[in-house]
């Protein structure tokens, strides 16, 4: 099913040029979507169409197989299900403290005092933002209100969430951290989109990636597929990504054949490198051990993890690491778990993934897809009790 529409949507700011240009396209439900361009490509002008805040000059905008009508009803019905998060936290924070700004969506949508904090507290601590709620935000770091408007758009609920240039200004821990966290809310359903001209993180990050250059869509796709198409790259003036043009440099000079799927991130890469240089078969791999450390009957990774033996411990997803914190434990790799965990057990080690609630199955599914496409012989462990 299409969550969202936009049928040869056209619009122009008030005296300005056209900022789309007769935009269709399809969001799938429960997909993770880049919308990949150029500043000025129209990304964030679609962005807005798709929550109401803008409203097309010509063209249809639909949620859900319904073209929106702009009235205020159904516009509040609208921005419940479908959050924005802008590009600059300082155009969405404007509450004298944290609290009453990540409570101004779910108060807007008339819940109750405990509905309210119950949805409030959540988000806050979801993002990490325990301890902050009467902070004001204008006070915080770059990182820190851009948590707060996120925290924010999930006190809502909403079933899609669109996220404007999520890591732009921000540091890359603090951005790994954002996308695994953009992962886990696509895991436990919700439909995610974002922009962004960082094509390395699009094509390792989305499911579909939208193209887009001076107000039009010129491509849609997955992103293997759509980056590897060289003039349409040069025409919208990308550059594609760096483990892309290396395999395409390597099926050039006829070390693999072309044909085959593109290595998705560097433990693919480093597959297809053995497998020219002939000398990947001889290696014993390792076990990648995967935890749910957020059970009820035992609320106790520390304890839920003696006993184990590994060389290498990670924890995916805000909550485990959370608890990992609390309890003291040392985390070997904090974001990246999966690739990193991948890379040391085909070097033979054992690595143990700490995670909580859909993430489990998450990363299981992932490694398990892994070792099918790779052949490799890491074994996978699911330790739910
Ligand atoms: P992107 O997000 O891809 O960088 P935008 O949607 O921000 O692109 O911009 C598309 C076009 O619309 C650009 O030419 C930009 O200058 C213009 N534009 C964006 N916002 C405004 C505005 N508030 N008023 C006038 N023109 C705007």
């Amino acid at each position: 099913m299409k969550i969202l529409e936009t049928r040869d949507v056209r619009f122009s700011y008030p005296g300005g040029i056209e900022a789309l240009r007769g935009v269709s396209l399809g969001l799938s439900v429960g997909r993770k979507v880049a919308l990949v361009g150029p500043n000025g490509a129209g990304k964030s002008t679609l962005m807005l169409m798709w929550n109401g805040v803008l409203r097309p000059t010509s063209g249809e905008v639909r949620f859900k197989g319904g073209a929106l009508s702009y009235d205020s009803a159904s516009l509040k019905r609208l921005r419940r299900n479908v959050g924005i998060v802008f590009q600059n936290p300082d155009d969405q924070l404007f509450a004298p403290t944290v609290y009453q700004d990540v409570a101004f969506g779910p108060v807007n949508l008339g819940l109750s005092r405990a509905e309210v904090d119950l949805q409030v507290g959540d988000a806050l601590s979801y993002m990490g933002l325990e301890g902050f709620e009467r902070r004001p935000p204008h006070q915080l770091s770059g990182g820190e209100k851009k948590r707060i408007a996120i925290a924010g758009i999930l006190a809502m609920r909403p079933e899609v969430v669109i996220l404007d240039e999520p890591t732009s200004n921000i540091d890359p821990a603090s951005s790994e951290e954002i996308m695994e966290m953009l992962d886990e809310q696509n895991v436990q359903g919700k439909t995610v989109v974002i922009s962004t001209h960082d094509v390395e993180l699009a094509y390792r990050w989305a499911d579909d990636v939208v193209l887009m250059d001076a107000g039009r869509v010129i491509r849609q796709g997955p992103p293997e597929i759509l980056f590897s198409d060289e003039d349409q790259m040069r025409q919208a003036r990308i550059k594609p990504p760096v483990l892309l043009d290396l395999y395409h440099e390597m099926v050039e000079r006829g070390l693999v054949e072309d044909g085959r799927t593109p290595p998705e991130g560097i433990p693919g890469m480093i597959d297809l490198m053995e497998e020219v240089i002939g000398k990947g078969a001889k290696r014993h791999h390792g076990r990648i051990l995967i935890v749910d450390v957020d059970r009820p009957s035992d609320n106790l990774p520390r304890r839920l993890i003696e006993g184990l033996s590994f060389d290498y411990i990670g924890a995916m997803g805000t909550r485990a690491k959370m608890l990992a914190q609390k309890e003291g434990i040392d985390l070997d790799f904090t974001y990246g778990v999966i690739d990193k965990s991948i890379l040391r057990a085909l070097n033979g080690e054992t690595c143990l993934i700490m995670t909580t609630g859909g993430m489990v199955d998450h990363a299981a599914l992932r490694i398990e897809a892994y070792v099918r496409e790779s052949g490799s012989s890491i074994k996978v462990e699911r330790l739910d009790g």
